[in-house]
Order: C-alpha cells, then sequence, then structure tokens
C-alpha cells in the first residue's frame, strides 16, 4: 500500500540533503552515528543555532538584548557556544547557573528565576552576583538575610504575576492565580519591603507564556507587559533600570503550524520599546528571553530500528530510543491531543515509496509512540528514524530513567 506524501515541515525542508541522507551539521546522519558511536542520540547543529539567533537579532530593535533560557537545553557545549552570540542567560535551578557561570558571559548578565529556590541556591546566587528574580515575599527575605551573612548588597528584580492572560500560547503563564511571580497588585507593598532590607531592585521579570506561534498576540501581550511596567515603576519611585519582557516565541511542531512571523513581532516590538518604555525610562536595559526559538529547531533525536512488525494491519518500526528520551513527541509532555512531531528515515530522505507506519520506542507502555500512522518510505531494521525539533525540552524534560535503559549521549555538531 502506497501513502501519500506529507506535505515537508517547514522545519525539516530546511535541512540539506545529500544523496539519501538527512546533513546534520554538514554530516550524513549515518556517519554521524558511527561518530557517535551508538544510537539513539541527541544531536544539536552549531551552525543551524548560530543562524538562528542572528536571524532573532535582525528582528530586534535595536538596543533590546537577547538573552537564552537554559532549561530548554542546558548541554554545556551548546550553552558555550551560546555564550558567544547571546547578551546573557535565564537560569532555573543552581546546576543551570552553574553551567552559565562556567562561559565567558559575566554574572551580572545572569538572571535567575524560579519558583521554591532553596536557601542554599539563594546564597550560591548572592555570591556568585547574578541577579535574582524574586518569586515571593520570603524569597525576598531570605535573600536579604543572605546577602547580610555573606556582606554583600544582592541584586534583585520582581518577578511579576501579570494581571492580563495571553490566548494560544501552548502554556499560560498570568492572569488568575498561579506559582509564579508576585502578583502585580502586590507588587507596590513588597517594593516598600525591598527597599527596607536594603536589595537592590533593578526592575521586573514578565514572563507571560511560551509555545506562541501568533505574531499579533504577542505583540499584544508585550505591549500589556510594558504597560504593567512602567505602571508598576512610576506608582513605587522606582528608577525602572531592568525589564525582562520574556518572549514565548514558538516554533512550528505540527503539520498545520506557520512559523511565526518574526519580523512582524520585532516591529511590534520597536513600536512598544519606543512610545511605551523609552519614552519614560530611556536608559532601562531590555531584555528579551528565548529558549525553545533559539535551539529547538537546531537539534535531531537520531533512533535506529530494531525490529519490524505487522499487527493487524498496522505497519510498525520499533526503533532503539523512546519516550524517555523524547517525551514531548509522545504527546506526553503536555499535548491535549496527540499530535505527530515531525519524523524522517535518514538514510532514505528521497524515497521511491511511502507507507504509513507507526514508530514506537522500547517501552513497555502503550503510550511509548513516537509517530503515529505516519507515512515513510518503508524502512528496514538498521535505518535510521530522526525526530525532528529536538533541540529544546528533549532528554533534560523527559523520564531518562524510566525502564533503565542507557542514557543517550548528545553532541553539538
Ligand atoms: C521556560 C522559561 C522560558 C523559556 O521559554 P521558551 O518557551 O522555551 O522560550 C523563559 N522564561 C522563563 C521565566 C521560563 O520559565
Amino acid at each position: 500500500m502506497t501513502a501519500e506524501p506529507a506535505p515537508t515541515h517547514p522545519t525539516v525542508a530546511t535541512f540539506r540533503v545529500e544523496d539519501d541522507s538527512l546533513l546534520v551539521g554538514g554530516v550524513p546522519v549515518e556517519l554521524l552515528a558511527e561518530r557517535v558511536g551508538s544510537t539513539p542520540f541527541f544531536a544539536y547543529s552549531r551552525e543551524r543555532l548560530t543562524a538562528r539567533v542572528g536571524h532573532v537579532r535582525e528582528h530586534l530593535p535595536a538596543g533590546v538584548e537577547l538573552n537564552y533560557a537554559v532549561k530548554a537545553n542546558p548541554m554545556p557545549a551548546v550553552v558555550q557556544h551560546l555564550s558567544t552570540l547571546v547578551d546573557g542567560f535565564d537560569v532555573a535551578s543552581a546546576r543551570e547557573m552553574q553551567v552559565a557561570l562556567d562561559t565567558p558571559t559575566p554574572a551580572a548578565r545572569v538572571g535567575f528565576a524560579g519558583p521554591g529556590k532553596s536557601i542554599g541556591e539563594i546564597t550560591q546566587a548572592v555570591a556568585s552576583g547574578v541577579t535574582i528574580e524574586l518569586e515571593s515575599e520570603l524569597e525576598a527575605e531570605r535573600v536579604a538575610e543572605a546577602g547580610s551573612a555573606l556582606g554583600i548588597r544582592p541584586k534583585v528584580a520582581v518577578r511579576v504575576n501579570p494581571d492580563f492572560r495571553v490566548k494560544g500560547s501552548g502554556m499560560r503563564l498570568g492572569g488568575g492565580p498561579q506559582q509564579f511571580g508576585v502578583d502585580s497588585e502586590n507588587v507596590p507593598m513588597l517594593l516598600k519591603r525591598i527597599a527596607s532590607w536594603g536589595l537592590d531592585c533593578a526592575g521586573f521579570h514578565i514572563f507571560a507564556g511560551s509555545q506562541n506561534l501568533h505574531a499579533e498576540i504577542l505583540c499584544d501581550a508585550q505591549r500589556r507587559t510594558a504597560e504593567l511596567a512602567v505602571r508598576l515603576a512610576e506608582d513605587a519611585d522606582l528608577p525602572l533600570r531592568y525589564l525582562n519582557l520574556g518572549g514565548g516565541f514558538g516554533i512550528p511542531y505540527f503539520e498545520r503550524d506557520r512559523p511565526l512571523d518574526l519580523s512582524q513581532v520585532g516591529q511590534g516590538l520597536d513600536e512598544v520599546v519606543r512610545e511605551v518604555i523609552r519614552a519614560v525610562y530611556p536608559d532601562v536595559r531590555l531584555v528579551i528571553e528565548l529558549g525553545r526559538y533559539l535551539v529547538g529547531e537546531a537539534g535531531v533525536y537520531v533512533t535506529r530500528v530494531l525490529d519490524r512488525k505487522s499487527s493487524r494491519g498496522q505497519h510498525y518500526l520499533v526503533v532503539d530510543g523512546g519516550m524517555h528520551h523524547q517525551l514531548a513527541a509522545s504527546g506526553n509532555l503536555g499535548q491535549v491531543i496527540r499530535r505527530n512531531y515531525p519524523v524522517a528515515v535518514g538514510n532514505r530522505m528521497r524515497p521511491a515509496d511511502l507507507r504509513r507506519q507507526t514508530v514506537v520506542g522500547r517501552l513497555c507502555t502503550p503510550l511509548d509512540v513516537l509517530a503515529d500512522d505516519v507515512a515513510l518510505p518503508p524502512a528496514d531494521v538498521g535505518d535510521l528514524v530522526v525526530v525532528f525539533q529536538a533541540g529544546a525540552y528533549g532528554l533534560t524534560a523527559s523520564p531518562a530513567e524510566f525502564l533503565s535503559h542507557p542514557r543517550p549521549p548528545e553532541v553539538l555538531v
């Protein structure tokens, strides 16, 4: 049975192919598998990371800084490479902070956000001089205590839970009750306390959502974020020096997703910066923080076919990887309706014929499906099935210990 080819995914279309092979970082994927020495593995392309940051820079208004949110992909080599390209890092744990501080990026360009920072983490953060993005009043008090104990005046910003909600985001943050940040209506009181404790508060961090593909919604969120920050700073007489406007730029995962119109986002941001922010605070340091958008499309997860079988009319490819490494592709990381990530057989990129096949992993659970009923060339044992969009929230966002298989290598090519 021959299947219709699926329309080429916009990200997959940007990968080069040589003979029948997918090139990752310029290397044919079969050769890359030999170089890595085992399958499955994750590979991230240095060239794609560089190009992506360049593309974002082209569209960001002059003077707006670009941070990388390390949790999207904390592989040290990736973070090191990005340190040569971005202005700073956003981290959310002591270990991420360490990875960021191991790069040449100065501590003053690292922001540490996230609820429930431990006293140990707070002490490390104060000692290293990163900006601590305060998530609660108790946390602010602990930061002040760590500062007195160390004889250092801590650098802080207030993470604000905005009073608006952003539609069309994969993950909605803000608007209602949530565990992140301080409700905007409580910020004035907290700023008074912070001042009385002698903390050096530079401004605000407002992150309103993630994985958004709609430029007009992002522009609207940026405008409302800026308006909220200016209102809070003016009401408190805070000389605003730092404003992290969040990001939330999405990438196309599924067949019908269209890439974000970055030039529209950049134009909208330029207006917001000029009209709302610089008009009042001409010298404030403005930061956009992106995780997924910088790294997601630069990575692939490469697996090898171990077995092939048919069950009551359905063809299965059993590969040596699975949801324990790439949970998101199995649909179990926050998807409501399971949809397929783009996949290909990396050594059969110009197939003569296609058939519908389901790619499953090695875990003893029906949840371990990497691609459900997709058009792929008839694959053999030993072929390489490649899952795209694996550069962000891959290995470190997956239950790697589940079923006790070895941890896969990661390489930067
Ligand atoms: C996770 C996170 C990000 C990165 O989000 P992406 O969707 O990967 O761009 C940025 N800022 C904060 C505060 C986060 O928690």
